[in-house]
């Protein structure tokens, strides 16, 4: 190799190691904004990825009740904290049943929510002991609960225990025991038992049933069920007994037909007799918890661009946002369906044609590949791993990986996609009232219905959405300026309905939009809405005029200030500083080499031969 090439050679290959140990932190972030799910290593509520799931899941020798929820959606918000209260409560029984949770707004989860055909959020499904991977094994839909209290999920979990025909020689025993004496009780025991405690049938629901799976992992105890006529039993009105070894039965009193009165009866029976109430309980498994908060790089870059957008007032659009927004649709909400065909390909096929003209910034190559894909007039159904292949080869991507700034927060599963998406339509209108284009002014509104009915994830959004479209006359917006005001109107009508609910972040409460930091014209002096003022906010505001470019490149190549930097250069971990110390080793070495290389050569080309001086003869 020439000594010219070789230089260039090695100097590009510094220039590569150097970035790409420099591009992590950066890559690290964005994975863990794609990951902060809703339960963390404190809840007693096991986290599935697709890394775990095969340990965890599949084969088994436990039930699994598994939640594929959505972090964004705010009815999953709202329904994790009953989800974590049934993980807790049911810890005692964690020998043979655990309760788990796969977040599918995490792109690493894309295949396991789309082989699992999740359709909507939260879904829970159950999967049997000794469950096995397989085409179809996609567990017990439980959607006959639809959106389960406390009371109703115990009882699901318990009648779907007592009934498992799976569970092996280790599984409770359920059975109304039966004996002709009480002596027989500890032959179905194991052999260490030394009380059994006897429960009534007749207690309220499925509290016997309960109270057996609260005892399973206690020591040196057994608990049976028994009818309440059984004949055994003098006072039929009993609702706790204990049989002693020598087979002796006697009733222990119980005030209230509650889970927790009859543990701490039991518990206090066994201390009066000397015997601490150990438990067998299996360890909690340890949360699979991605970078949870430790990463302070990602962390500090975060905070950086986060406190620079709010610093800004008003707080501009941010092209990031959107095309976080045009990422998330297609490369993970759409591509988690299993086929797409009918009208969700139609909705599929104006979404992308909506967004091939009204988005500017998007690569117009890949969008035409994209649309030419869909539009195939012979294409009747779209396999989603398939398109997900398709777009994972699409070079360049339509839209490049970044982050959320505008829409960025600091708290798990606020904000961020859905408030990128309500801007990416908002966008999208003004676009299309900016262009030249006069056919048809639903075009946009008729595309995010389309998108929102058929692959939004937030599944009770969706059905919000819909009922409001059609008590808003949607359909009847004949301009391009109605269809900017019509959403604007609906989306306000979003922001009142969440006002101060659990899924609001505080830094950034839902208002009546644009206030008076936005706009101050917008409102006359009554308070009403100055309709014309707020189309012409809604133009300046979302139009490309004013759009920012923030964040959307690798840190190093924007203008960071020092503060920046050195966030940035202080952020790099250990594996980042070994790898570039090795690197300058390696290339200082090679550069050392060429340049000696270099100089011999010279030294031999020094040298005159005659022929150098008379010429060649
Ligand atoms: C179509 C749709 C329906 C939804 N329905 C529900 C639902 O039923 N229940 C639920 O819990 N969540 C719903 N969400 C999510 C919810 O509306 C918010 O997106 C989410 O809570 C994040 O809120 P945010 O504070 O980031 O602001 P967002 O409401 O997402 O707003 C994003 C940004 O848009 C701007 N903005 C705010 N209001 C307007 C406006 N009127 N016009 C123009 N720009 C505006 C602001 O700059 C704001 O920061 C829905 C989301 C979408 C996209």
């Amino acid at each position: 190799m020439h000594v010219y090439n070789q230089v260039v050679f090695l100097v590009v290959g510094f220039l590569l190691i150097n970035i790409t140990a420099s591009m992590s932190p950066y890559e690290r972030m964005i994975k863990r904004e794609s990951t902060q799910g809703l339960y963390g290593p404190n809840d007693k509520v096991i986290i599935v990825t697709a890394a775990n799931i095969e340990k965890v899941v599949f084969n088994n020798p436990k039930a699994t009740f598994l939640e594929f929820y959505n972090a964004y959606c705010g009815t999953c918000q709202r329904f994790s904290s009953v989800w974590k209260e049934v993980g807790t409560s049911i810890a005692p029984w964690n020998s043979i049943v655990e309760i788990a949770a796969i977040d599918c707004a995490s792109d690493e989860n894309n295949a396991v929510c789309r082989e699992h055909e999740i359709m909507r959020y939260p879904t829970m499904r159950y999967m049997p002991p000794n469950y096995q991977k397989g085409k179809k094994q996609i567990g017990t839909n439980l959607d006959h609960l639809n959106l389960p209290t406390f009371d109703d999920l115990l009882d699901e979990i318990t009648i779907r225990l007592v009934n498992e025909t799976e569970g092996g020689p280790s599984w409770p025993n359920f059975d109304n025991f039966d004996g002709n004496n009480w002596k027989d009780v500890f032959n179905e025991a194991s052999l260490d038992t030394k009380f059994v405690y006897i429960v009534n049938d007749n207690l309220l629901g499925y509290l016997p049933q309960q109270v057996v799976l609260d005892h399973i992992n206690v020591e040196r105890v057994d608990v049976r069920i028994v009818d309440g006529e059984f004949r055994l039993i003098p006072d039929k009105s009993f609702k706790l007994g204990v049989v002693d070894p020598k087979g002796d039965f006697k009733t222990i009193p119980v005030e209230i037909e509650l889970r927790e009165e009859f543990s701490e009866a039991i518990s206090n029976h066994l201390k009066q007799h000397h015997l601490l109430v150990a438990t067998t309980e299996s360890p909690p498994k340890e949360n699979d918890v991605l970078e949870n908060g430790t990463d302070s790089a990602a962390d500090l870059l975060n905070r950086f661009f986060y406190d620079k957008a709010r610093s800004m007032k008003p707080m501009p659009l941010f092209r990031a946002d959107l095309e976080q927004a045009i990422r998330n649709t297609l490369n993970h909400e759409v591509i988690q369906r299993e086929t797409i065909s009918g009208e969700s390909l139609s909705a599929l096929r104006n979404f992308v044609s909506v967004l091939a003209r009204y988005y500017t910034y998007g690569n117009k190559n890949s969008y035409k590949k994209l649309l030419d894909y869909l539009m195939e007039p012979s294409v009747i159904e779209v396999n989603g791993s398939d398109l997900q292949t398709f777009l994972k080869n699409l070079d360049p991507p339509i839209v490049h990986e970044s982050q959320y700034i505008g829409c960025f927060s600091t708290q798990a599963g606020k904000r961020r996609f859905p408030c990128s998406l309500w801007s990416l339509f908002h966008h999208l209108t003004v676009q299309h009232l900016e262009s030249e284009d006069n056919e048809d002014p639903m075009e946009v509104l008729y595309a995010m219905h389309g998108y929102i009915s058929h692959f939004f994830g937030c599944s009770d959004c969706a059905k919000h959405f819909k009922e409001m479209a059609k008590r808003n006359n949607i359909w009847n917006v004949t301009s391009k300026d109605q269809a900017v005001l019509w959403l604007w109107s609906a989306h306000n009508e979003v922001n009142q309905r969440l006002a101060g609910d659990l899924t609001e972040d505080k830094n950034h409460p839902k208002i009546q939009f644009p206030n008076d930091d936005f706009c101050h014209a917008c409102r006359k002096s009554n308070g009403d809405w100055d309709k014309q003022e707020v189309l012409e906010f809604m133009r300046r505001h979302y139009g490309n005029s004013h759009i920012n470019d923030m964040g959307l490149d690798q840190p190093r190549a924007l203008k960071l200030n020092a503060r920046a930097r050195q966030i940035f250069a202080g952020g790099a971990n250990n594996t980042h500083l070994h790898i570039g110390i090795l690197a300058y080793v390696v290339i200082i070495i090679c550069l050392m080499v060429v340049a000696v290389k270099f100089y011999f050569r010279r030294g031999y080309r020094k040298k005159l031969y005659h022929h150098d001086l008379l010429g060649k003869v």
